[in-house]
């Protein structure tokens, strides 16, 4: 069994993925062909943004973001303490400094409550400048949007979507990567939508914005002239054989991909809903299902139970170890403003179960029998 099967996924689409990279090879236009611009217009259809500008993972699109508002040094962004530490080496890179939010255990997202606090304390200290906030939709879940914007239409905060593990989500029918001023995802391969390598992309309603990020994402070049920079930039393309592959993949994720991950999860939690915390869904909220993940009691029976889980052959991931705030990365940065005690809380009692469209109901059942023997 497998935690995420791309190899199966790869298998259902061979022929057209094998035909796209071939045609991709034989034509040699290798960087932003025209595939690239192709899957701009189908992405933003897709999540109903005006705009999309693909770049070269994930991180680099929140860099890139960060860097056409002149995020650093001396400029607040408030982050949740539980993500990927993609989320904060981003403003780290910058020069500017994050600022730990803690989350709420129901959704494992940004509590509004705790981003408040955050920038209260932060006005009131006065050392530094709240700036942006940048809500994660972590797990594949949206963040409390709604509360979200409020309060950054509140303090006139900026607001940098970290839509990396969401795309193909939605909150009453409005997708992720529409949320913020500017969004971001990631088409690493274990992303809800992957790509066979790195890749990423930037979304915004703006034209003016995603003018300047494509001139950003190529040295800041201009599109007129390519010898005359205007811009600082990043060299941080998309691969024209990515976008290729890509095409492919977004079909078969909005075919039935989604409605299958979906599917799955709702098997899970009608199967543990009386033995374990399960992830909970708001209402009018749809997941992508990066992951699904459960919350044991303690650390002990959450380590115990990996390790059954492991002996019995099903593999599962700790998402995430260590908080924000405890990284080695971050010690110079200043004490948290605001109690973090969830964030640590999910790091010691959060387990994620095998997730991919292609599990089947056979491998639920011995994945969850298998949990229930062990913790009764
Ligand atoms: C994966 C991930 C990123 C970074 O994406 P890459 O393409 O790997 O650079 C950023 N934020 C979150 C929450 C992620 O999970």
């Amino acid at each position: 069994m497998e935690f995420r099967d791309l190899k199966k996924q790869y298998q259902m689409l061979k022929e057209e993925i094998d035909q796209a990279i071939l045609d991709v090879v034989k034509d040699g236009n290798y960087i932003l062909g025209t595939q690239v611009s192709q899957l701009e217009d189908e992405l933003s259809e897709f999540s109903g943004s005006k705009h999309c500008v693909c770049c070269g993972n994930g991180t680099d699109a929140l860099v890139l973001a960060l860097m056409y508002w002149n995020i650093g040094p001396g400029d607040a962004v408030f982050v949740p303490d539980f993500t990927c530490f993609a989320s904060v080496t981003c403003i780290l890179t910058r020069g500017a400094e994050p600022v730990f939010v803690d989350i709420d255990l129901k959704t494992f997202n940004m509590d509004p409550n705790s981003l408040e606090e955050a920038v209260l304390n932060v006005t009131r200290e006065g050392r530094i400048r709240p700036r942006v906030i940048m809500p994660v939709d972590l797990f594949g879940l949206p963040a409390d949007y709604g509360r979200i914007l409020e309060i950054a239409r509140k303090y006139s905060l900026l607001v940098l979507e970290d839509a990396a593990q969401s795309f193909g989500a939605s909150i009453n029918g409005r997708n992720t990567c529409t949320f913020g001023d500017i969004s971001t995802t990631s088409f690493f391969p274990s992303k809800p939508l992957g790509c066979y390598g790195d890749g990423g992309a930037l979304f915004t309603g703006s034209r003016e914005i995603a003018d300047r990020l494509k001139s950003m994402r190529f040295l800041g070049r201009s599109v007129a002239d390519q010898y005359d920079n205007i811009n600082i930039g990043l060299n941080s393309r998309l691969d024209t054989l990515q976008a290729a592959i890509l095409l492919k993949k977004l079909r078969a994720f909005k075919e039935y991909e989604l409605d299958c991950v979906n599917r799955i999860a709702e098997y899970y939690s009608s199967l543990l809903k009386n033995v374990v915390s399960i992830p909970r869904i708001p209402e009018d909220f749809y997941s992508s299902w990066a992951q699904y993940t459960i919350l044991l009691e303690n650390e002990a029976q959450r380590d115990s139970l990996k390790d059954y889980l492991s002996t019995s052959g099903v593999p599962s991931a700790v998402y995430y170890p260590r908080p924000m705030h405890l990284q080695k990365a971050c010690e110079g940065l200043a004490t948290p403003l605001v109690s973090l005690a969830n964030s640590v809380h999910a790091s010691k009692c959060a387990l994620s179960l095998p997730m991919h469209p292609y599990l089947t109901d056979e491998e639920v059942e011995m994945i969850t029998t298998t949990i229930i023997e062990h913790i009764g």
